[in-house]
């Protein structure tokens, strides 16, 4: 008692600090969504209807299970009846074959049962997993990118492995208590309802228990995991940002908010940490209550006469066993109580937009049209005003401008990574962010110089932008680029498995490996941010020539950052400040004597003589 009164004690001002927490929470508008609780509730039925003949015969061996283990404890008392009677030896052996029998029989049924509720926990995981995966691919980048890419992680690895233990131990385990719970007591009040009613009203401790402990404990586990996400998200976003947290010296700014992030983690944890040190013990305490009632009780009915001693005992035995699934079923109460939250977060993606291909529109034509377009991001002013843009099929426009002045903006709103706050961008007709990730794929695509190898073979690599693609067509792709030579040389050809622990690929070769997937995903625009594109120069002449083959043909907008592409291309677009100041060829905008001459001047500084002619 005194230690569990300390422990409330100590844990108050923690309890009604991390309750400021949960209900002022930093759930920022940015935060990907959390389902509801009757959302939860629907998505648990259907993925149990999703496998329901392996739930029903699970349901099903508990049940027998059950019914074979209150057989021991009737026949104990049915041996003490009978020798008190006088009965022969022969009668309890008889009896005491039928307890083995029968113990026998319960241990193969729930052997049976937790085997096939394994199976239908690991089924019902891969379908979790699925979804989970489906759902996070349509999330529109722009939505993933004001989340933050660790709350997707967290609720991809940390969460789905809680629900997952759920499923596979906590979930089969709570069913098997469940029944048996049951089963026993409806074992009691047929032995005798009077002691019956005595064993339910002794349990009314642990419901009260329980109760105090399910109010708190919902919004107890969301703190605790909003506060994993966060420490997650800046722990990812000081990794991938080092070298700018290191060129900026902002190492201690960022341990001290990586410290703030655990410090809240650590009140989140000690908050759950306290539920659990009161509900358990309240919990031991009123175990204790129904088989003394019933012995009580059942002393009295003994001597009255109105019930036998082995009923007595049987019914003792019934209850004292009844605490083996009831500590079962409230520890995994407790889990259960903490993956709820957990599918809740997992759940909470089935609300956040999507971009999918089935209600994706279908573009009239190539032509990309940038009308009166705005645009703010989260934390700041406006970047881009009054922006209006035709960009011609198979033309070649280069943007180019001051550092800052929005380029980089306006290919992320051209690419539909993000949507304008104001304005549109469409191609063909149709607004950029309502194509789905197939459709859009196949009109514009944005080449930076983030060159991922993902975690498979060649073939799973090049296929991610065309899963349909042919053997034939992935050479094609991989010829287009120069990269068919070395590929060819690779042990298993299309076969080798790349990324960590397979075969590794250089910067250039892993660039040609991106430039391919442009190449099957075959768009008819790209978006060209030269800043990171064309950066590494032991590359660059490869590169180059892969992507002169991969830009053949098509549209190309260029954010140019430096002027030689833009003395190339059809048109130029000069911004200023978020406006698009200037748009005309090299020529005209020479002549105009504008901004962009003024660049075009200072770029040629050394050769005067190029800048007047
Ligand atoms: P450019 O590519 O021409 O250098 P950007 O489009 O990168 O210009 O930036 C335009 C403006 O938007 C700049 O003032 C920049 O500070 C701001 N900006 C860029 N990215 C973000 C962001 N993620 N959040 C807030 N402001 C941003």
């Amino acid at each position: 008692m005194t230690s569990c009164g300390s422990a409330a004690g100590r844990d108050k001002p923690q309890r009604t600090r991390t309750r400021q927490r949960t209900q002022a929470p930093e759930l920022s508008p940015a935060r990907l969504p959390i389902a509801e609780r009757a959302e939860v509730r629907r998505a648990a039925l259907h993925l149990l209807r999703a496998d329901a003949r392996a739930f029903t015969a699970v349901l099903a061996l508990n049940s027998l299970a059950a019914i074979a283990g209150l057989a021991g404890p009737w026949l104990v008392g049915r041996i003490i009846d009978e020798v008190r009677a006088g009965t022969g030896v022969g009668t309890v052996d008889r009896l005491a074959l039928a307890i083995l029998i029968c113990s026998a029989a319960q241990l193969f049924l729930a052997r049976w049962a937790s085997y096939v509720g394994h199976r239908f926990g690991e089924r019902t995981l891969a379908r979790v997993r699925e979804t989970f995966v489906d759902r996070a691919l349509a999330l529109p980048a722009s939505v993933v990118e004001r989340a933050g890419t660790g709350d997707l992680t967290a609720r991809g690895t940390a969460d789905v492995a809680l629900v997952g233990t759920t499923l596979r131990d906590v979930g089969p385990q709570l069913l098997i208590s469940s029944v048996q719970a049951l089963f026993l007591l409806g074992a009691v009040i047929a032995l005798n309802p009077l002691l019956g009613a005595c064993g339910l009203l002794g349990f009314a401790g642990i419901w009260w228990a329980l109760r105090w402990y399910l109010r708190r404990a919902r919004d107890g586990y969301l703190a605790e995991g909003a506060a994993t996400s966060d420490v997650a998200e800046i722990l990812a976003a000081t990794a991938t940002g080092s070298r700018t947290v290191e060129a900026l010296r902002l190492q201690r700014r960022r341990v001290a908010a990586s410290r703030d992030a655990l410090e809240t983690s650590r009140r989140t944890r000690f908050y759950t940490l306290f539920l659990r040190t009161v509900f358990f013990p309240a919990v031991e305490v009123s175990y204790l209550f129904p088989v003394a009632t019933v012995l009580l009780l059942g002393a009295v009915l003994l001597d009255r006469g109105t019930m036998s001693l082995g009923s007595v005992v049987a019914a003792a035995l019934y209850l004292q066993r009844l605490s083996e699934p009831l500590d079962e079923i409230l520890m995994r109460v407790e889990q259960l109580q903490s993956s709820g939250a957990s599918f809740a977060r997992v759940e909470g993606l089935a609300q956040a937009p999507r971009a999918t291909d089935t209600e994706s529109p279908v573009p009239a034509d190539d032509r990309i049209d940038v009308t009166a377009v705005r645009y703010a991001y989260d934390r700041g002013g406006e970047v881009l005003s009054d922006v209006d843009l035709t960009v011609r099929p198979g033309e070649r426009l280069a943007v180019v401008g001051p550092s800052g002045a929005g380029k980089t903006t306006l290919s992320r709103l051209l690419a539909g990574v993000d949507a304008p706050t104001a304005g549109s961008v469409t191609v063909g007709g149709v607004p950029v962010v309502a194509l789905g990730p197939e459709q859009l794929r196949r009109q514009v695509v944005l080449v930076t110089q983030e060159h991922h190898v993902f975690l498979g073979t060649v073939r799973d690599n090049l296929r991610i932008a065309e899963p349909s693609a042919t053997d034939q067509d992935l050479w094609a792709a991989l010829t287009a680029v120069g990269a068919d030579t070395w590929v060819r040389r690779l042990p298993d050809g299309l076969d080798t498995a790349l990324g960590d622990g397979g075969h590794g690929t250089d910067g250039s070769q892993a660039q040609q490996l991106a430039l391919a997937r442009v190449v099957l995903a075959d768009p008819h625009t790209l978006i060209l941010d030269e800043a990171t594109a064309l950066l590494d120069p032991t590359t660059a002449r490869h590169t180059e020539r892969a992507l002169a083959a991969v830009l053949k043909g098509r549209t190309v907008i260029a954010i140019a950052h430096r002027l030689h592409t833009a003395h190339d291309a059809d048109r130029v677009a000069v911004m200023e400040s978020g406006r698009l100041t200037e748009l005309g060829t090299h020529d005209e905008l020479v002549a105009a004597d504008g901004a962009y001459a003024a660049l075009w001047r200072s770029w040629h500084g050394e050769r005067p003589a190029a800048g007047g002619a």
